[in-house]
């Protein structure tokens, strides 16, 4: 059965956020526990294992460490298995290797095993410390797999696996469009029908107040400096810690907070967007700096303007998966920019540079804003390749996403040479590093 995520903003009262600190503090201790005996075994020759390394910490750990019988075990026993995960990502070269994990430095989180939680209504059933309020109840019906408790700024999150049935899963489209999608910096998304979908205003804003934000800490840290002796420009002297002050944090949160907000309209921005283009379209074609590279390996999404493609993409492939449409990726020799998208044309423009926002084609006189043109070369490869796997038109006949096999589609006509033979001769595009977005 397909599973679905759900994150729920917790309510927990002081003593649920004193335990959550705990549980986490604790994941973190018994992950770099695990992760520096590894380390030791590595360097000594030996093959370590997450299941092999649990053993002699569970020999030693209460006498040990005999705080660990506050928390749940859940909590102590899964960073094995995580560490397990990081290492096996970091030799298929998806990850960085594994890192020790530093208070305030890494995200605050523990694990909860599926029998160990229960959901009723507004509310769940954690171990140790018994019921804590949701600000909503779960979108699925379905069974909870296992589940995590995260603290993103100050707010504490249930993040649960739920394996939901079928028919919650696959969702059914409104149309049978064929789109091409050209992903930008100034207009975040631009459609092969002209639509520029540009990103969300409200981060500028925020991007404001976050720098605001930043100069008070700063402020606050000089302050601290002052009052152990230090001026406030010259560097820390190594091994001093800054004295933690009540407004210090004050102002960390309220930036962590900042940063949560933008990240939040990001997301739901493309959210929406992408859920949307699959909703509406039976094939989608798409292109960006290097699409399979980065499907193939996630560690190339390194820019800012990167990471916020691949997460667009990550959400397009999912959503397409649950309205059953096909996703057309364009690699990156796909001269779309450069290719005049007039049915019937097809000329290349193989001096068109990064700078032109738009040209005219010298063979059949048609003006192109560059972007919309890119879309419409790409709409063309995801009718290409969409043919052979056509639907009916949704609203006659609503399909459901899985196991349609018959109907017809109504290609975009483009008589333009098709891709190969002239393609082949063109060339690598340019690699339009700064037309790649950072999706705000
Ligand atoms: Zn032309």
């Amino acid at each position: 059965m397909p599973t679905l995520a759900h994150k729920i903003r917790l309510d927990p009262t002081p003593d649920q956020i004193r335990f959550f600190k705990q549980a986490a503090g604790t994941a973190r201790f018994v992950w770099n526990w695990a992760l520096a005996e590894w380390n030791r075994q590595y360097e000594a020759g030996q093959k370590p294992q997450g299941s092999a390394l649990k053993k002699p910490f569970n020999a030693i750990k209460y006498q040990q460490f005999p705080w660990l019988h506050n928390v749940h075990r859940d909590a102590h026993a899964q960073p094995f298995a995580d560490l397990t995960d990081a290492w096996h990502r970091f030799f298929a070269g998806q990850n960085d290797r594994p890192v020790f994990k530093k208070k305030r430095k890494t995200s605050d989180s523990f694990y909860v095993a599926n029998d160990k939680c229960q959901i009723a209504e507004r509310r769940v059933k954690l171990p140790k410390i018994g019921w804590v309020r949701l600000r909503e109840s779960l979108r699925f019906p379905g069974t909870i797999l296992g589940a995590r408790v995260v603290r993103e700024a100050d707010q504490w999150f249930f993040a649960g696996q739920v394996s939901v049935p079928d028919s919650i899963y696959y969702r059914t489209r409104t149309g049978n469009g064929l789109e091409g999608v050209d992903v930008g910096i100034k207009t975040v998304a631009t459609l092969s029908t002209g639509d520029k979908i540009a990103g969300p205003n409200a981060p500028r804003r925020a991007l404001r107040r976050l720098k605001i934000g930043q100069r008070a800490i700063t402020r606050k840290m000089q302050a601290a400096k002052v009052r152990i002796g230090v001026a406030p420009q010259d560097p820390l002297p190594k091994g001093t810690r800054l004295p933690r002050s009540r407004n210090g944090d004050k102002a960390t949160n309220h930036v962590a907070r900042t940063h949560l907000r933008v990240a939040n309209l990001r997301r739901d921005f493309l959210h929406k967007t992408s859920t949307d283009l699959c909703r509406k379209n039976q094939a989608i074609g798409i292109e960006t700096l290097s699409v399979r590279g980065m499907m193939a390996n996630h560690r190339l999404a390194r820019s800012v303007a990167d990471q916020g493609f691949w997460q667009f993409f990550t959400m397009l492939k999912y959503q397409a998966e649950r309205y059953g449409t096909q996703l057309v990726p364009a690699d990156h020799w796909f001269p779309s920019s450069k290719l005049c998208s007039t049915p019937g044309c097809g000329y290349l423009k193989k001096d068109l540079t990064l700078k032109d926002r738009e040209w005219t084609c010298p063979s059949c006189g048609t003006w192109h804003d560059r972007d919309v043109n890119a879309a419409q070369n790409l709409a063309r490869l995801a009718t290409e390749t969409a043919l052979p796997v056509a639907t009916q038109p949704a609203r006659d006949v609503p399909v459901r996403s899985k196991g349609r096999t018959d109907g017809k589609v109504t290609p975009v006509r483009h008589e333009a040479t098709p891709a190969g033979s002239r393609l082949a001769a063109s060339g690598q595009e340019e690699v339009e590093a700064h037309d790649c977005a950072p999706i705000l």
